[in-house]
Order: structure tokens, then sequence, then C-alpha cells
């Protein structure tokens, strides 16, 4: 995950240090075009170019955070003239999340399907969860989470509860007895994306529906146990305006399209692997795409399309470019494959949490992936590589091994930081990037460590995740 878009200019490494080291873009890319599969060729490739990673790695630490201790913080991401159903309640007081406290889940989800019919109103939000009890014969109460919505019905195999079957605060929802053994949840809620300013969950922004789940966005879309130990299998039907969004994109494979009555359209997205709900993505709007392929190592075609505003679409030849050199990287020195038949990338100006590693749907915002040879810099196309590259490799270190809870954060980002610091070192100047990854320690980190923001790698406790998005767990 990256966050928060800063520009470079605060680095002591500045780029203007760099004009004049590095040649003109469209030479580059012809450089790069010419990547060998060896890893052992990588280094030393490009090596006068210099590795200035801007993702959220580099950036998010100069960003003011929140001490941890503060009680203000739920406050802080309320939205803003919902309903009245969905107004935040007046007991609502933060709750501290402890790590000694964790406990496995009463119940697992195998399948989640889910419906979403987008309005200009609001957006209909149906979900059929396949819920399965970590002990067999036990029964206990099924918390969910969820936050501004209305909930319109539940259903348990079919069957609508009665009111005095479930609880429903604005919060969560708890279904006070469920039945023993495995069954089928049905519920169906309300949501505002046009009105939600948190830009958590499902949002709406210039005219595009775009999400963001991580850490607990998901919660802001539908009923469900939002933590990251709950994986399951995704299929998301998307229903919407056909000349308002022509494009409709979630996670996985596209298994069908095609148009419904009253000017609207559909598509069916599938993803095969399980995955925790942070992971979820859901990008609605008019867009356009540059398309590409990616044939594996053991010969599987992978389409690559990187979604922009139309105008935007030139810009995104680097950025395409990046996602190739990562693909094969990644399996020239991790043995890591591919394994979707579809990778997406959504650049948007509307994102602000810079960029995020949604499965086989990565969204960035659009300075992290637009280039053009007029304009931008020599640290523009590095830092455009090594950011494309830290989301892919997200696929596998995050995505398909991931977290338990977020205590173990630093673990996938940790981890990713490495990879995509090696990539960039491989694509360069293994000497040049190192000393830009210093510079931003010691300008970044090492001020957070010496003041009130200081907080462990792995800390004790939270009471809101976000404030843990920081360089000390993130980026070095
Ligand atoms: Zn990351």
């Amino acid at each position: 995950m990256a966050r928060l878009v800063l520009p470079s200019k605060t680095l002591a490494f500045s780029r203007k240090s760099l004009l004049g080291l590095i040649s003109p873009a469209p030479l580059q890319i012809n450089y790069f075009q010419k990547i060998s599969k060896s890893s052992v060729r990588y280094r030393h490739f490009l090596s006068s170019k210099v590795i200035l990673r801007k993702n959220c790695c580099a950036f998010y630490s100069s960003v003011p955070a929140v001490k941890k201790t503060s009680r203000n913080l739920i406050c802080s991401v309320a939205t803003e003239d919902l309903a009245k159903q969905v107004e935040e309640p007046k007991m609502a007081m933060p709750t501290e999340i402890f790590l000694k406290d964790y406990k496995k889940p009463d119940y697992y989800f195998d399948t989640v399907d889910l419906k979403f019919l987008l309005g200009e109103e609001k957006t209909i939000v149906s979900s059929k969860i396949a819920v399965f009890p970590r002990t067999e014969g036990s029964a206990p109460p099924l918390v969910l989470d969820g936050l501004d919505m209305i909930l319109v019905s539940v259903k348990i195999n079919g069957k609508a509860l009665k009111e005095e079957d479930y609880h429903v605060d604005a919060r969560h929802l708890i279904i006070r007895s469920p039945p023993t053994g495995k069954y089928d949840l049905e519920i169906v809620t309300e949501i505002f994306p046009q009105k939600n300013t948190s830009l958590e969950g499902l949002y709406k922004s210039s005219g595009n529906f775009c999400t963001q789940c991580e850490a607990e966005g998901f919660r802001k879309i539908t009923y469900y146990q939002d933590r990251p130990d709950i994986m399951a299998k995704y299929t998301v039907h998307i229903e919407g305006d056909k000349s308002l969004y022509p494009v409709l994109l979630s996670n996985g494979n596209l298994v069908e399209e095609g148009d419904l009555e009253g000017g609207k359209h559909y598509a069916i997205w599938e993803d095969p692997f399980k995955k925790p709900c942070y992971l979820f993505a859901l990008v609605a709007g008019q867009l356009q795409s540059r398309d590409d392929i990616f044939t594996t190592r053991s010969g599987r075609r992978v389409s690559l399309r990187i979604w922009t505003p139309a105008d935007d679409v030139p810009k995104t030849a680097h950025a395409m470019y990046s996602l190739k050199a990562a693909m094969e990287w990644d399996e020239d020195v991790f043995g890591l494959e591919y394994d979707l038949d579809l990778f997406n990338i959504v650049a948007v100006p509307d994102f602000n949490m810079g960029a995020m590693e949604n499965k086989s749907l990565n969204i960035f915002n659009s300075k992290l992936v637009l280039a053009s040879p007029e304009t931008a810099s020599d640290a523009d196309y590095a830092a455009i590589l090594g950011v494309i590259g830290h989301e892919y490799f997200h696929n596998w270190t995050g995505n398909r091994v991931t977290c338990r809870d977020w205590f173990q954060l630093s673990l996938k980002e940790g981890l990713t930081v490495f990879r995509d610091q090696e990539f960039s070192s491989d694509m360069g100047s293994r000497t040049v990037k190192r000393i830009g990854d210093v510079s931003k320690l010691r300008n970044y980190q090492f001020p957070q460590d010496a003041g009130p923001m200081a907080h462990p790698v792995r800390p004790h406790s939270y009471i809101k995740m976000d404030n843990f998005y920081t360089g000390k767990l993130l980026y070095f």
C-alpha cells in the first residue's frame, strides 16, 4: 500500500541534482526493453540511473500523523450528511485493540458473492456469504463490522430474519443465534458513495466510483468480518448506467458482461483465489486503457491494462514498461509467476492513498503512474518504476501470503519494500539506490523515531490502524 503523494522536492536528494545524469525518456524505454532474463544482468543496468521511489514508502513519513493514544481519531473520518440511520452514535467510543487479545474468528467465510447496483443517490449492495464455524457444532453470535450504511434485509438460508434475531448499531450487525454448521448469510445494504468523503470503502469522485479498503474500509461497503484472517473467494456483479460508467472493474477475471434494459450494463468478475476483504476493489467510470500482453515463463498469456481518463493514456507508456519489467524480474529473481489471466491498473487523480495493491486491480494516484518525455524528470521515471513494481510484488508478498492481523503489517510491507528496492537496484545502480534510501531513512525515519510519532515496528495496540502507515512500518 502506498499513501498520500507528496512532491519529491522535499527530499534531501534533490531531483535537480540528477538532471543530466540520465538519458531522455524515450531512450530510457528503449534501454529497458532490452532487459535480459538473467537477474545478474539487471545489476549495473542503467548504472547512471538514480532510483528515487515516490511511493508510500518514501514519503508517508513526512505526513503529519496523529499520536496513537489520541481518543479523537475515529471522528476524523466521519462522513457528512448521511441519512439519520447511519449517523455516528452518541455512545460510540473508540476501542483500543491489543495484540495480546488476538483470538481466532468464531466463523470463517468460504465464498462471497457481491452485487452492486450503482446509482446516483445510493448504491445497493447485496452480499451472499457462505459461513462455516471454526468449531463444528458451536454457534456463538456472529459479529459483523459495518459503518455508514443502512441495513435493508438479512436472511439465513433464504429465510428473512426477524428483528429480534439480530442486533444492529452504527458499527455492527450481530446475528444473535446463527445455525450450527454451514449456512448462507444474505445481507442487503444501502450505501452512499457520493457522500463518502472519508475516501474509505466505496466512494465517488470526479464521476468515477472507486474503492479503498485497506485497512478497514470494507466495513463501509457491507457488513462483514473486516479482519485479514477472513479469507474468501469473491464473485462480484456490478450494474450501472452504461453511458456514465462504461468501464466496470473488480478483482480477478472478467467472466461475463452484457447490456441491460434502461441503458444499463453489467459485468461479473471472479477471483479464484481467497483473499482478505482489504484487497477487494471496484472501479466504475469513464476510463480508457493502454493494453499489452505479458507471457509468463510457463506460457500463460496475461492481458495487461492501464486505465486512466482518456487524456492521460499517452502518458502510461513507462508505467506499462515498468509493469512488464516487474513481472519478468519477479519470475527471474524470486521464481514468482503471475497467477491470473488479467492484470489491471487504474490511475485516477482522486485516489488519495498513493497506491494500493488490490488483487489484480491495483489503484494508483495519477502522479505515481503518468509520465511524458516533455515534462517528466529522470527521477519521475525511476519513481514510477519503483512504485509500479512495489504494488505488483504485493501480489505474492501480502496478497497470496497475507497477514493474520494488522499487527503484522510490517511483514507484508517490509518484505515488499525489500523486493522493490532489489528491483530498482537491479534495474539501475544499486549503490545510488541505497544512498537514496539511506538519505530518506535519515531525513524521515530518524526524526520520527526521535519525536512523539515514534512507535514500535510491531505495535502492541492501536485505536485506528491507519495511524501506523508510517515510514517506520512501511518503507525501511
Ligand atoms: Zn506496500
